[in-house]
């Protein structure tokens, strides 16, 4: 016989997402299980590393330097001939402000978690879920050799861009492949002096990176994680995204003599947001819920804080002893009420960006550098650019 243990909820992924809803579950008194695949939460890395500080704060996480490699003073966006524009760190968007430790980072989330009450396994991995009349009971797990099933009345699904738990419950996860991103990123050391380099988190746009863009973020003083992301319908073979990066590092000074320390390559989902998080004992969150913002791939800020409604809504659901789908819309609707409109919009303005030339960036930036346009939003950005630019921003014109 199988065996079997029982918890209120089980979070199957410890990534951001999965670990801030374990810890905000068990503060409000949830028996909280959180399993996680790999060895070791956090490694290995597969990130750039930006986020936004405000999130820390949202979500009171303890600051702690482990976590932090450098504190940036804002944004560099770069145009295809190399115009810049520099906004600085509060209106820079969700990925600029520090460049975390990853690992150490998604270790301290989980050890909130642990602090609050959870109980964690770790190379635990969630092989299917226990369907009975309608409602999601559980996981069947492995660890090791070892197979057994937990219990649950509520399974949180923060497994990621790749979840699998969601489709296994019947959610429509699936992404089409122009709204997946393709990214490889090299962490690259002995980064020569240029562009306030290591000051800035730098975005460099247009056909270096199709539908898409070049991210240099800071590590230290000669060290930086140099990615590239590419819209998977603009690659005719997935690899050559490889070429794209390389061939930007080649007429970049600085990068004459860079040198690799790690390289990791990872697909983002930049969809609209998916129609449907809960269900009658199950609720997804963070990337597996396609939460990710689709101009910026950045999805760390936005599945702490939908984990932290999750994980307080399911204290609430524990007080009435009910975990069904009705029950669960307040989590669905709160996330909805602070993200949703966000990244609907900015999915939309994606559609568009990635049909830009490289004429239309570069004039665009340089738009927003001479009226000195201060911050990072879709919505600021587009009003400058009418006032000084119609003819630029037809393309645009529904947003305004
Ligand atoms: C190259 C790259 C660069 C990026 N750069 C940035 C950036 O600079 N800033 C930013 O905000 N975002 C960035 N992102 C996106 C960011 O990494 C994700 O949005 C973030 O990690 C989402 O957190 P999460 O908790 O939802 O999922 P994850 O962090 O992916 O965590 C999911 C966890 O679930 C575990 N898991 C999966 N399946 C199972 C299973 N069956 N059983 C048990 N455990 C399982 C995984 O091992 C993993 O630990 C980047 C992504 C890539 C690929």
């Amino acid at each position: 016989m199988v065996k079997s243990i029982e918890y209120d909820v089980v979070v199957v992924g410890a990534g951001p997402a999965g670990s801030m809803t374990a810890r905000y579950a068990a503060l409000s008194g949830v028996r909280t299980l959180l399993i996680e695949k790999r060895q070791e939460i956090g490694s290995p890395v597969r990130c750039g590393e930006g986020l936004a500080r405000h999130f820390v704060e949202d979500t009171k996480l303890p600051f702690d330097r482990k976590w932090v490699a450098q504190e940036v003073k804002g944004a560099k966006i770069f145009s295809p001939n190399g115009t810049e524009l520099t906004i600085e760190e509060a209106h820079a968007g969700n990925e600029v402000g520090i460049v975390l430790e990853r690992d150490a980072f998604d270790k301290a989330v989980a050890k909130e978690a642990a602090r609050a009450g959870a109980d964690i396994l770790l190379k635990t991995t969630a092989t299917a879920v226990l369907k009975e009349d309608g409602w999601i009971r559980g996981v069947r797990c492995k660890q090791l050799e070892d197979e057994f099933v937990v219990k649950a009345k509520c399974v949180v699904a923060a497994d990621g861009y790749e979840s699998q738990v969601g489709r296994w419950a019947g959610f429509r996860t699936l992404l089409k492949a122009g709204d997946v991103t393709g990214t490889l990123q090299y962490r690259l050391t002995n980064i020569g002096r240029g562009h306030d380099f290591p000051d800035y988190c730098e975005f460099w746009l247009g056909t270096c990176a199709p539908a898409g863009y070049i991210w240099v973020f800071p590590k230290d003083d000669v060290t930086a994680n140099v990615g590239i992301g590419v819209s998977l319908d603009r690659l005719k073979h997935r690899h050559d995204i490889k070429g794209f990066l390389d061939r930007w590092l080649a007429q970049d000074p600085r990068m004459a003599r860079a040198q690799p320390l790690d390289m990791v390559t990872g697909g983002v989902s930049t969809c609209a947001p998916i129609s449907k998080t809960v269900g009658n004992g199950v609720a997804l969150v963070g990337d597996a819920a396609r939460m990710i913002d689709p101009i910026t791939g950045g999805g760390i800020g936005n599945g702490m804080t939908a984990g932290m409604m999750l994980g307080q809504t399911l204290g609430r659901c524990l007080e009435k002893d009910d975990f069904s789908e009705a029950a669960l819309q307040e989590y669905e609707k709160g996330w909805r009420a602070k993200l949703e409109n966000g990244l609907y919009r900015n999915w939309l303005a994606k559609n568009k960006l990635v049909t830009l030339s490289d004429q239309e960036f570069d004039d665009i930036v340089k738009t927003l550098a001479d009226v000195g346009v201060t911050k990072l939003s879709v919505r600021a950005i587009l009003k400058v650019l009418k006032d000084t630019n119609p003819e630029l921003v037809a393309k645009f014109a529904e947003f305004i």
